[in-house]
Order: structure tokens, then sequence, then C-alpha cells
């Protein structure tokens, strides 16, 4: 436990729906053990057996820690990058090419346990290594300061394109908008949905505030606590959470009156809001930090990153 924010966060992870069910699983299988052991003891009579019965309960439950730990943990190592991980990214990834030795060892890592941990399947479409790449570099950023890895996100499917609320890539129905990514709900609880196409179309050069992994993955950070609404609880404490309600209700209510640098997307709900916003702070973070300085500030304090002035050194 290295400080304060790291102890919250871990507090914050037993809190979350994941960390309620290994909280019920452990105390459930804790139970069992020491009633079993209880039952077994009572079979014997001498000190050194009754003795032995505790040790083997004891070591019962130390067990039960350790798997459970594997099994609901996502910080697992294993997952080997392809030799040609680095160039790749660091050519597609203005963001990892810009961090200190440091935070690309950080960013290595998150990366890996990412992808040893998020099953990514093509549907219609083939995955090509390139692709998971990409995927995993762009879901690291907006966690690279957070001692989180997407614990509410199993799997990843690739559309070949952008799709509608049917599902349907090639032909949409009537005029229903076209989706360029989803968090999924229900049966698709724990899955997110990226159209490739829309993978691939990024730029950091500051004009197009858009990532289409970067705004999912905005939505599980808010989902942390089970509900996508907009109140990154996750990312907040007492003094970041006041000062995010209070930007909320004064940039949706400028946005209402007149055009301003945000994608009006924003203003569909307070979670939009909090994905667009994210996307914006991480894509075109000169271009936030101008016109909503004070957003700008309470963004860097919540997710632990001035993305400014890591791509400063990139032409825009
Ligand atoms: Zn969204």
């Amino acid at each position: 436990m290295r400080n304060k924010t790291e102890a919250f966060s871990l507090v914050k992870m037993y809190i979350s729906p994941t960390g309620m069910k290994r909280i019920l699983t452990l105390s459930i299988t804790v139970l069992l053990v020491f009633t079993l052991g209880h039952l077994a003891s009572s079979h014997f009579t001498t000190k050194a057996e009754k003795a032995l019965i505790f040790g083997t309960s004891v070591l019962a439950v130390v067990c039960v820690f350790y798997f459970e730990k594997r099994i609901f943990g996502k910080n697992k190592t294993g997952e080997t990058l392809p030799d040609n991980w680095q160039a790749f990214i660091s050519e597609k990834n203005c963001y990892y090419r810009n961090l200190n030795q440091d935070d690309k060892e950080t960013f290595k890592d998150k990366m890996s346990g990412f992808l040893n941990t998020t099953k990514i399947t093509g549907i219609d479409t083939i995955v090509h290594p390139e692709d998971r790449l990409l995927i995993a570099s762009f879901a690291v950023i907006p966690i690279l300061k957070v001692d989180w890895n997407y614990q509410n996100l199993h799997e990843i499917l690739l559309y070949p394109n952008s799709f509608d609320s049917d599902f349907n890539t090639s032909h949409f129905a009537g005029d229903s908008p076209e989706i360029l990514g989803m968090v999924g709900e229900g049966s698709l609880e724990n899955t997110m949905i990226i159209s490739k196409p829309d993978l691939w179309r990024f730029s950091w050069d500051g004009a197009s505030p858009h990532n289409v992994v970067i705004h999912e993955c905005a939505h599980l950070i808010d989902k942390f606590d089970g509900q996508t609404d907009g109140d990154p609880i996750l990312l907040f404490d007492a003094k970041t959470k006041k000062g995010w309600d209070l930007q909320v209700s004064k940039i949706s209510e400028e946005m209402r009156r007149k055009e301003t640098i945000i994608d009006p997307y924003a203003l569909e709900n307070n979670a939009e809001f909090f994905a667009v916003i994210s996307e914006h702070f991480f894509m075109a973070p000169n271009s936030l930090a101008q016109h909503y300085p004070e957003l700008y500030k309470l963004l860097k304090l919540m997710y632990g990153q001035d993305p400014k002035a890591i791509l400063s050194s990139e032409r825009h």
C-alpha cells in the first residue's frame, strides 16, 4: 500500500459489484471450511490431532484467498506482447510515444494485463494482432494512473462496420442512428462492441477529439459501481466530485445555448457527457484547456494525468 489513494481505490474495488461477489464467495467458503474443521475435530481428542485439523483449515482458507485472487483479479501477467509491439504502438499512439520511461513501463504492464484478461473476437471480420494492440493501447490511456484494469470487461466484439440498434452492420433499419461502439447491458454484460473501421479512425491533430475505444472505456470507468450515470466514483475524491457536478451543469447549460468546441452528443445524458469529455481530454487537450481551463484542471486531478503536457512536443 504505497499511499492513501491506493488504499482508497482498494476500498472502492471491494464496494463495487464484483468486489461484493468476491467478499460473499470468500465469506461462504471460510465459514464452510471452519464448520467442516469443527465437525471433524469432534472426532479427534488429542491436542495434536486438533492442532492438525486447525492447521489444515487455516491452510485451506489461505488457498481459497490465493485462488480467489487469480480467478477474480484482472492484474494477471503472462500475455506476451509480440516483438514489434513497441515500434507499432510508438508509431500509432502519440500518447505512448511521449510518455516518460517509468510511465512507458506501467503502460506496457497494463496493456499486457488488459490483453491477458480481455477476449477480443471478430464478428464477420478477422482480428489482426495490430487490432488487438491498438485497442489495448487506447484502453490503457485513461487508466494509466488509476489502480484498476477494467474488471467489468471480459470480451470485446470487433464488428466489420458501424451498426444500428438491432446490430445490423450493413443495412440500417429506417433512420436508426449509426453506432460506432457500445458497452453492453443484460445478455451483453461485460462486453464491449467496437466498429473496426472506427477503431482505426483517430488522430491527434488537435481538431478531432474522437476515439471510440477511449469513449467506451470511459463508460466502463463510469460503470465501476454498476451504474452508467456519468458519476465516475472510481476517479472521485470529495473535492473533485463537487467540482465535477458543478462543471457538468455549467457547461451543459452553455452548450444548450450555443455551439461550443465540445461534441453536442455530450448533451444526450450525463453518462455521454463524461465519455465525450474524456475523449476530448485525451485526444485534443489543448482546445479543452484553452476553452475550459477549470474543467481541464479537474480532469487532470481525476485521471491523474496531464495530456496537454504529454502531447506538448507533438506538432498540431
Ligand atoms: Zn457513449
